[in-house]
């Protein structure tokens, strides 16, 4: 994109998150979902698909534009970017990386616009952190597949329109993974009640039944058997944009506890006078912009095509911890306030604690970490 177009994207972006998505952030929490206006909002600027090629109706933006967005849209409610997160992300990357022509036409247009939504269904009950064991099968019969099977804690199974399902068509291992496409709708397809979670409310997961679904072999996405390396692919350029929603999110989080710490007083000064205090401030600081650069960096190398593995891992492992450690710090600062319901700071607290588990827990991006550097 043109910088003085993404620069007018960046701006509006962040007046529409500060003016209008932020305010309604206790709304979102008590009423578990995203307000109809800022859905609208976000559909008419083009959130749904700012990762999506421009030829279907997307933003086009390269990995290192989309980062900065996120930085931008990370800064309120995590639920506000999940609304859009997956159709931009894994689940429509999985189209963009191996769709057919016309796999991409029926659907990235539509995901971009926001008109649908999209799913990734990866993970089974026996099948997390490690995919490659998946059970859910799809057995070829005549023009179709017949998919039967289960995948569980699906980001945006309660709304999603279509959803990136993989399934096992062959022999055990990652080998014998294939990708298909399910609209809703499909005959002995059904979809679990929303999951009760810790945190991110106005983001919904369930889990999702396959009995006999029927496809026809062309919604299979790629060829045969390599379901698992695209799921891999979408994942990769998934870490990076979760570090950062998680570099938009330790921002928010460090701007509330700045704030609270000039004003609250204790003894006479403020508690930002207290060096134990400015000391917790300091290392959310020092985290931050360590983690801001981490994304940057391994965007830049994503997009230049000489990284697309240590780069993501790192950054993912390094951001989630980070604004972990930086929500926890805001809690402290806080005090007793920030262990009380409808505090800010609280709720941060719960939902930073998902970035560290999904999209390849701490311990499984040490392990690609490793393994990387030791093959
Ligand atoms: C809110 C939410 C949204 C999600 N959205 C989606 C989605 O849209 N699509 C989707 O497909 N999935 C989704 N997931 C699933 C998510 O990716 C998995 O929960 C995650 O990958 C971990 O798998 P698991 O829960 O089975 O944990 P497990 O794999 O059982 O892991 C349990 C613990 O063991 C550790 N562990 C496992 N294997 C190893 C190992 N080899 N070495 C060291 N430690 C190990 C893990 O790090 C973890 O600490 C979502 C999950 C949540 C909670």
């Amino acid at each position: 994109m043109e910088s003085q177009d993404f620069a007018d994207v960046l701006k509006a972006v962040r007046s529409f998150v500060r003016d209008q998505v932020i305010p309604r952030e206790e709304e979102i929490e008590e009423t578990d979902a995203i307000p109809e206006p800022v859905r609208q909002t976000a559909r008419e600027m083009g959130l749904f698909g700012y990762a999506l090629p421009e030829q279907y109706g997307g933003l086009g933006l390269s990995v290192g534009e989309e980062v900065r967005l996120v930085f931008e849209i990370g800064y309120a409610s995590p639920a506000f970017r999940s609304m859009f997160g997956t159709s931009n992300g894994i689940a429509g990357q999985v189209l963009v990386n191996a769709g057919t022509e016309e796999q991409k036409d029926a659907w990235l247009p539509r995901l971009a616009s926001g008109e649908v939504v999209g799913a990734f269904a990866l993970t089974e009950a026996e099948a997390g952190s490690d995919p490659s064991t998946l059970t859910t099968s799809a057995v070829r019969d005549g023009d179709d597949y017949v998919i039967d099977g289960a995948k569980r804690f699906i980001t945006n199974a309660p709304e999603a329109d279509v959803f990136m399902v993989f399934a096992r068509t062959g022999a055990p291992g990652s080998r014998g993974i294939s990708t298909f496409l399910v609209e809703k709708g499909a005959d002995g397809l059904t979809i679990g009640p929303p999951d009760e979670k810790m945190g991110q409310r106005g983001a919904h997961t369930a889990e999702v039944f396959f009995d006999g679904v029927r496809v026809p072999a062309r919604n299979m996405v790629g060829t045969e058997g390599t379901g698992f390396r695209t799921a891999m692919a979408s994942l990769a350029h998934g870490r990076i944009s979760i570090s950062a929603v998680c570099v938009g999110l330790a921002q928010r989080i460090l701007d509330e506890t700045v704030a609270y710490a000039k004003e609250r007083s204790q003894g006479g000064n403020t508690i930002g006078e207290y060096q134990l205090v400015q000391g917790l401030i300091a290392d959310s600081q020092a985290e931050l912009y360590a983690g801001r650069s981490m994304v940057l960096e391994a965007a830049r190398a994503y997009d230049a095509g000489e990284d697309t593995k240590l780069g993501p891992s790192c950054t993912k492992y390094f951001c989630s911890e980070m604004v972990g450690r930086v929500a926890d710090r805001a809690v402290q600062v806080f005090g007793g306030m920030g262990y009380m319901r409808g505090v800010s700071v609280e709720r941060f607290y719960r939902d930073a604690r998902l970035f560290r588990i999904y999209e390849g827990t701490s311990q499984i991006q040490q392990l690609v970490i490793a393994r990387t550097l030791l093959r």
